[in-house]
């Protein structure tokens, strides 16, 4: 048996778990669309760690509806993250392992992410970060043991320095800290913003996995295995990057009869087809309906089928998954 993403031969015990077309915290809806004996447990299990993540945790009714507008974001603050969402921790990119909640700006019309008071200790050998909150900074001897440098490079995040000063000294830790500058520095700015560029880009591969599941359901293991589908297939599951973006972002409705006030329909779309020019396979996916993402999933297809048109909804009124049809 033969993964999709990793390309991995694995034996059929490695294939226990359903890959869902639709990732469960969207809704779990009746008569699952669900890939089986085609994604491999460690693919599926790297997903649901690093890229589910941000899409879903438990938050379906949280972050990706004010994320996508559903809600108004000004509301964000209210329902209280501080503790629903506390204890995020970056999944991927130059602050891996650090804590972060999301709170609305009102300045930038966004949900932002921001440090949660923390301090990070270097690992003298594989250079890594590992943060810890004020309250859980284990002993200087218990890190020291684990390899970390207890006295330079130490990341601090945090509105009170002295308040940080007082939690490192407690165990007995009293790096050289450039204490002039705000904790949250500039070169930590410059990492947060490298890490809001990470988790968008996060976002648009889970997309592109919607679309490269969608296919695989409808086409079969077989057909996505192609050696063509290799750019998606590594963008998704590894994060390599082409030249050409390969999921772009768009503001209407997937939908033609979509009213235009603002109220759409509460669903998720996953259509495919081939692009105008008959050499690349399309898919256009939208999350509640409101933003639309299109998915290059590939370009200069040998032999394409031009006939080729799907389209579903996942319909949140109902959790019925329903197919389009074409006027
Ligand atoms: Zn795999």
């Amino acid at each position: 048996m033969r993964c999709i993403y990793c390309l991995s031969d694995k034996s059929d015990s490695a294939f226990t778990k359903a890959e869902h077309v639709m990732p469960q915290a969207f809704g779990r809806f009746q008569n699952n669309f669900t890939l089986n004996g085609v994604v491999c447990d460690e693919c599926n299990q790297y997903f649901g760690d690093n890229l589910e993540i941000y899409l879903g945790r438990d938050t379906v009714e949280g972050i990706s509806r004010y994320e996508y507008r559903i809600k108004d974001r000004k509301d964000f603050k209210s329902i209280g993250p501080k503790t629903r969402l506390q204890g995020m921790q970056i999944a991927e990119g130059v602050l891996k392992g650090a804590y972060i909640y999301l709170e609305y700006s009102q300045e930038r019309d966004e949900i932002i992410s921001l440090p949660l008071p923390q301090v990070g200790f270097q690992n003298k050998i594989s250079l890594n970060y590992k943060y810890f909150l004020l309250d859980g900074i284990p002993e200087r001897v218990e890190l020291e043991n684990e390899g970390f440098n207890c006295d330079s490079n130490v990341r601090a995040f945090g509105d009170s320095f002295e308040l940080i000063e007082k939690a490192l000294a407690n165990k007995k830790i009293s790096p050289e800290f450039e204490k002039e500058l705000p904790l949250l520095d500039k070169k930590s700015e410059k990492l947060l913003i490298e890490y809001e560029a990470s988790v968008d880009s996060v976002i648009k591969r889970s997309i592109a996995k919607i679309s490269f599941n969608y296919l695989a359901y409808l086409q079969g293991a077989d057909f996505v295995l192609q050696d063509i589908f290799n750019p998606i297939r590594f963008y998704i599951r590894n994060g390599e990057l082409e030249s050409t973006p390969f999921v772009i972002i768009n503001n209407e409705s997937i939908l033609k009869d979509e009213l235009q006030n603002g109220l759409a329909r509460l669903m998720h779309i996953v259509t495919i087809s081939w692009a105008q020019t008959g050499f690349s396979l399309i898919s256009r996916v939208s999350i509640f309906n409101f933003l639309s993402y299109t998915v290059q999933l590939v370009r200069h297809y040998p032999n394409p089928n031009p006939n080729f048109v799907k389209g579903h909804f996942f319909n949140l009124g109902d959790y019925k998954i329903y197919e389009l049809t074409r006027r």
